[in-house]
């Protein structure tokens, strides 16, 4: 598919966090727009989303001068107290422009400068290990969740094609921790996965959350059934997957390799 990109200045980057995201002070969404087009994303029934003519996952805004307006607003939040970040809500900071734009890599490195007291970076994508060297500079101030919702590439196929292979993922989780970056596991939203998922984790993670639709989407599962997902799992024949309980499995699998204190369900897992 031939992207849209669109290079903006913005004027402000911080948002205020609320909902879900309500335990942090802010979100920061470096891009507007994200190619990897997950078939359940969210976003896709929000305003950014839906007032676009052009399909979801086919347009990218760049977000220009993102560090300078980024190092202004670090100053005057931190005046007013704690900074809390999440990075990101509706995009994904490591998307593939990001590999020539570097504006995630800019903000990062601004945050070198006028740290915040937390950064929650949340990926799905390798290219995360590229900025290992800020990621270790901001120390415990910062966690890395990189999304895994299932260890069966085949699944991973058919809910999101254009996002990076299960393999990859787990390679860099593997580079993260061999770097002593903190960081968790996502497995969110819940897809079908196997009874191996937590024996492949357990030497990667000691932080685990587990989220779904239900819990997660912001909207008790609504945003998602009017994108049509449980189509998807129909078609693998897998509708016992979509179901405000599946994540019990999961929850119950992780239980046999990691203790009640690493695993997480849904906001708490996401929590500064
Ligand atoms: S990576 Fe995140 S923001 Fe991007 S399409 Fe997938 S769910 Fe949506």
């Amino acid at each position: 598919m031939k992207i849209q990109l669109a290079y903006k200045l913005p004027k402000t980057l911080l948002n205020k966090g609320s909902g879900f995201l309500g335990g942090y002070t802010h979100t920061l969404n470096p891009y507007t727009g994200c190619t990897f087009a997950c078939s359940y994303c969210y976003v896709r029934q929000m305003p950014v989303s839906l007032f676009r003519k052009e399909d979801w996952g086919s347009w990218v805004d760049v977000k220009k001068g993102a560090s300078g307006i980024l190092a202004k607003e670090m100053q005057r939040a931190r005046k007013k107290g704690k900074v809390t970040i999440f990075m990101s809500s509706s995009t994904d900071p490591y998307q593939p422009v990001e590999a020539q734009e570097q504006i995630t890599r800019s903000l990062l490195e601004t945050m070198l400068l006028y740290p915040p007291d937390f950064v929650l970076v949340q990926t799905r994508s390798p290219l995360v290990t590229r900025d290992i060297d800020i990621l270790h500079q901001l120390g415990e101030r910062v966690r890395v969740s990189m999304t895994v919702e299932t260890d069966q590439d085949d699944v991973r196929k058919h809910f999101t094609p254009s996002a990076p292979p299960i393999a990859g993922r787990l390679h860099a989780l593997k580079q993260l921790r061999d770097a002593g970056i903190p960081t968790q596991v996502a497995i969110a939203p819940v897809l079908p996965s196997s009874e191996q998922f937590a024996t492949t984790l357990r030497p990667l993670v000691q932080r685990v959350c587990i989220d779904d639709y239900f819990m997660g989407d912001g909207s008790e599962g609504k945003r998602t059934r009017r994108l049509g997902i449980e189509n998807l799992y129909q078609e693998i024949e897998m509708q016992h997957w979509y179901q405000p309980d599946a994540y019990q499995t999961v929850v119950e699998r992780m239980r046999a390799r990691f203790s009640e204190n690493e695993i997480y369900i849904s906001q708490a897992g996401f929590e500064p």
